[in-house]
């Protein structure tokens, strides 16, 4: 693991980087079949990191057809799952000698600090290599409890080619919830990365390559929603859409399967996350740290960021000043240094959204006590201050929809009753945390909470053995854990008449 590298050993790296912008198709790089493409910019400083290939209809066409005559021809799809295993177990191992690389395309591209997207992105991506790989060939298939003159199996077949479309916020290790068990299950991929954070994807093809994978099973597709996603979410031939971004895309793209050929289509989407707080928290300072490490690691660009912190009255206060000494630590800083607690927001256009929100909030009548404004810690660069509002309504425009960004709101509420009708006052159900030294109360509301992951006493639990999905308009389906293979996989019923 990386730790005590400075500034300058990173500046060092990045500038001896050469990056890759074109598509991969079919085993090879390639340029839009158009020859379009766009500036790929860093939100450190706006700088042109590279042009990279912006992917349309045409491509999406090539893709799909490299992608079904590998999984026709069946080098991969028929694979032993023993192969693949050892193909993915090769794969995690060239990631993990490319991973300074990768983590600094991941900070080049979309801002994080660089010690976060080594630490924390691309070890969760070698972790869910990995495991998916070790798992492939623990998965048995079933038999049915049939009377003695049949036998009936159950057997689990790749769904056949697999587009996977992702965010910006964690471009690799998004990815990696997908690819890998998609990938191990035997089906075909084809990878679009957001336009916004497009690198280490492109860079990952060669590596996927170089691991064992035929030429054909794994495509990278740069580009833009409209231009490079939609096709391919309108596309005739991919079997299944696996998804992780905005709540609005992800309902376009169910629109989009219906329109076309009723693509199995998983959703990972938005988030407005509750923090619960409780008097009789067993460590106020434990939970004001979690509770502003929750908004503000990545800054706050994060599905499950605890954007709405809920604290019973009577601590409120002391909990809150907790929170902002706290918060006051975590000032952007350049994504280099090795101690920054939060880097660049993602680009120009959105950190003048997340600013909008801000002026929302004091319009509204919310009480700003943290941060609110621009920083220039490096010029070009697009950085916002840590951002703390008291005396949120829970009718507040800041209370209900997400920022993805780091500003958060604060509710207070009398009791438990109260507390969870806050908690699950929203269109969202990603995660949730609670935190009370009452095993009781953790477990009543555990229970009541509407949501797909629920923390108690910490933020941010699980690993690659727990389900990660959301309840009501976060999503449908799961990643991460054996769960995933549901979204990769056909259920076969074989029932076969043994006669005598
Ligand atoms: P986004 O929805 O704007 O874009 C996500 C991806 O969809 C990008 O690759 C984009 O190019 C593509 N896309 C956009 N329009 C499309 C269209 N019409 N057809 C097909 N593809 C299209 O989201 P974003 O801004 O990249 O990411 C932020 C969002 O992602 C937040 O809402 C966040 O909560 C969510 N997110 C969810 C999870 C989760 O696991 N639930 C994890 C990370 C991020």
């Amino acid at each position: 693991m990386t730790t005590a590298r400075t500034r300058d050993d990173w500046q060092r790296q990045a500038d001896a980087l050469t990056f890759q912008g074109q598509a991969f198709i079919d085993g090879r790089y390639v340029d839009a079949a158009s020859g379009a493409r766009y500036d790929c910019i860093s939100p450190i400083d706006g700088r042109v990191l590279v042009q990279v290939a912006d992917a349309d209809m045409a491509d999406v066409d090539r893709a799909v057809a490299a992608a079904r005559r590998s999984f026709d021809a069946g080098h991969w799809s028929r694979a032993a799952p023993s192969h693949r295993k050892q193909v993915l177990l090769r794969l995690a191992d060239l990631v993990e000698q490319h991973a300074d690389e990768l983590a600094l395309l991941e900070t080049l591209d979309m801002g994080k600090p660089v010690r976060d997207a080594r630490q924390g992105d691309l070890a969760g991506v070698l972790r869910c290599l990995r495991w998916t790989a070790e798992a492939v060939d623990k998965v048995y298939g079933e038999v049915a409890p049939t009377a003695l003159d049949t036998l009936g199996l159950i057997t689990r077949e790749p769904v056949g080619v697999v587009a996977v479309i992702v965010p910006w916020n964690f471009p690799l290790l998004m990815a990696s919830w997908k690819i890998a068990p998609a990938l191990a299950a035997g089906n075909s991929v084809v990878l679009k990365p957001s336009e916004r954070s497009p690198l280490s994807a492109i860079r990952l093809a060669a590596l996927v390559a170089e691991a064992g994978v035929p030429d054909g099973v794994f495509n990278v597709l740069p580009g833009h929603g409209e231009r490079t996603g939609e096709p391919l979410a309108l596309h005739m031939d991919v079997d299944a859409l696996a998804f992780t971004g905005s709540t609005a895309v992800g309902r376009r793209l169910l629109q989009c399967a219906g329109k076309s050929n009723l693509k199995r289509t998983w959703l990972e989407c938005g988030g407005k996350s509750p923090n619960l707080v409780f008097a009789d928290a067993p460590d106020l300072d434990k939970a004001a740290q979690a509770a502003a490490t929750a908004i503000f690691y990545n800054q706050g660009e994060v599905c499950t960021a605890g954007s709405r912190l809920l604290v019973q009255r009577s601590i409120k206060d002391a909990f809150v000043a907790r929170v902002l000494a706290h918060g006051r630590h975590m000032q952007p800083q350049h994504p280099f240094e090795p101690d920054a607690a939060m880097g660049a927001l993602v680009d120009e256009a959105h950190a003048g959204r997340v600013l909008d929100y801000v002026a929302r909030g004091e319009a509204d009548g919310a009480r700003l006590l943290l941060g609110g404004k621009r920083l220039e810690v490096v010029p070009g660069g697009s950085y916002v201050e840590p951002t703390v509002f008291d005396e949120v309504d829970p009718q507040h425009t800041i209370a209900r929809e997400e920022i993805f960004g780091p500003v958060l709101s604060v509710l207070t509420f009398d009791h438990e009753d109260d507390a969870l009708r806050m908690a699950n006052d929203s269109i969202y159900g990603l995660a949730a945390g609670v935190w009370t030294r009452d095993l009781g109360r953790a477990h009543r509301v555990a229970r009541g909470l509407r949501a797909g992951s629920v923390w108690v006493n910490q933020w941010d639990g699980g690993d690659m053995t727990a389900p990660f999905g959301g309840y009501k308009q976060s999503g449908i389906g799961r990643d991460k854990s054996l769960h995933a293979f549901d979204k990769y996989t056909e259920l076969k019923a074989t029932w076969i008449h043994l006669g005598g």
